[in-house]
């Protein structure tokens, strides 16, 4: 066990985030310290942070990863970076310098690899061209299905294999509370720059169900979905069917996410999917038939057993497949997954397979024209590694690019969907959260039903 005395800090939050980078949970512990080293404290394998007493958190940061790094012999590229939106430092630093400078201010500020200056670079460089100022009076809107054919083994999202006749009670409340929160977003003249219907997966639902859903929708915010950025994530090929494509289609719907993860069989089957690769390209096949504007694919570096070459021919089959966003996400295995349960220290191997997956996935996607748009980060991810989505210019969604800023209101609806109030006046976000489970959500749906007042206090 490693003890790391950190001097003249009041919290050692962001020190403890940095540690876990480098060791295991159970492998260190960071104490917030004042004063001068004690030497009793100082015994095998203690250490002491910032003797000289700095006030500059970036700079006490900068020398506990240098010794981290002493320690374990190894440079993680985020260097410094701990949190989950990394381009928020950079956009900051983009309001009053160049993204050139940016890029070499982030680098030494934070200690990031080349490649990942580079990334956010790209990424801010994509945004500022592209994505106008955020419009104040709109807001975006999230609407969670939690039910999916079979769980995954590392999913810890609220999502349920329930039966049919579960499916449409919860529809019932969900559509109560979609009017409900429309009527209060009318009276309160709050307007909707986007909508993700996510969860879960949408289409686990039956095509009358999604057409409610969505009728409901465009009735409650007035709103006509081919006019407005409207994402249904059709996320497992194993519930997209001609049918149900067509309604989207028919709605109005551009948007859809079809997300492999894989385009290996064996690996699908060991994530608990019951379909194949052939389901996912016989999805693709009807949303191109059926005719959306952009189809988004979701792959992951890091699934079990997998190596370079099964990533890389998993990317090239989306690039061949022409998804015009491909998001490429690093295995995150959080509490509440099979895959924690079976092995919790999955997530500290590996890392630099997955770091050769994302290094080639920026090789590429770049090569096909992709540019990188989005980027966040969650706890327990392969080496402590990034997401990114990547689109064909022009085809980024809005929604990814909002939910990261952090500066809109998300209102949040269904169960497991958690909304958030942007206060402009001090820059703030407050959290409302729906319950996650859904049986738990219908239970409680007059309290879910005023929580909703909440985001007009
Ligand atoms: S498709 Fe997504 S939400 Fe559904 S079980 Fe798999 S990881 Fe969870």
């Amino acid at each position: 066990m490693y003890r790391f005395y950190i001097n003249n800090i009041d919290d050692d939050y962001h020190y403890m985030e940095l540690a876990r980078v480098f060791l295991p949970d159970d492998g260190f512990e960071t104490i917030a310290y004042s004063g001068k080293p004690v030497a009793h404290l100082l015994g095998e394998n203690s250490f002491f942070v910032n003797e000289k007493g700095s006030d500059d958190r970036e700079e006490i940061k900068r020398e506990f990863y240098e010794l981290l790094s002493g320690i374990t012999g190894i440079r993680p590229p985020w260097g410094t970076l701990t949190g989950v939106r990394p381009l928020k430092p950079a956009l900051e630093i983009c309001r009053e310098r160049s993204v050139e400078e940016m890029e070499r201010i982030i680098k030494s500020r934070y200690l990031l690899s080349s490649r990942k200056a580079s990334l956010l670079s790209d990424i801010a460089d994509y945004q500022l061209a592209h994505v106008s100022g955020i419009p104040w009076d709109k807001a975006s809107l999230y609407i969670g299905i939690p039910f999916c054919p079979t769980r995954c083994a590392y999913c810890s999202f609220a999502s349920n294999v329930a039966p049919a006749e579960e499916h449409e009670k919860y529809l019932e409340n969900l559509l109560k509370e979609i009017t409900y929160a429309g009527r209060l977003a009318e009276e309160n003249g709050t307007m909707l720059e986007s909508i993700y219907i996510g969860g879960g997966t949408p289409t686990t639902l039956n095509s009358s169900q999604l057409e409610r859903l969505i009728s409901r929708v465009s009735d409650a915010y007035h709103i006509d979905p081919s006019k407005i950025e409207f994402t249904v994530e059709a996320g497992r090929p194993d519930t997209i069917t001609g049918d149900k494509l067509d309604t989207l289609n028919r709605l109005g719907i551009s948007r859809i996410s079809i997300n492999p993860q894989s385009m290996k069989d064996d690996t699908l089957r060991l994530i608990g999917r019951e379909h194949n690769a052939d389901d996912i390209r016989e999805g693709f096949r009807i949303a191109r038939e059926t005719g959306f504007d952009v189809i988004n694919a979701d792959l992951i570096a890091g699934l079990p057993e997998e190596n370079l070459n099964d990533f890389e021919a998993s990317l090239k089959e989306m690039i061949d497949l022409g998804a015009e966003n491909i998001t490429i996400h690093t295995l995150s295995v959080k509490r509440g997954s099979r895959l924690k349960e079976n092995d919790p220290g999955y997530y500290r191997q590996n890392a630099e397979t997955v770091s050769a997956m994302l290094d080639l996935s920026r090789d590429m996607l770049s090569a096909a024209g992709y540019r990188p748009y989005y980027i966040y980060r969650q706890k327990h991810q392969i080496g402590a590694l990034e997401n990114v989505g990547w689109c064909l210019p022009g085809k980024h969604s809005i929604y990814n690019i909002r939910i990261m800023e952090d500066k809109q209101t998300v209102i949040g609806l269904g169960a497991g969907a958690v909304g958030k109030v942007y206060h402009p006046d001090d820059d703030r976000l407050e959290r409302i959260a729906n319950v996650s489970n859904y049986k738990i959500y219908s239970e409680r749906f007059d309290d879910m039903i005023s929580r909703k007042n909440e985001y007009y206090k």
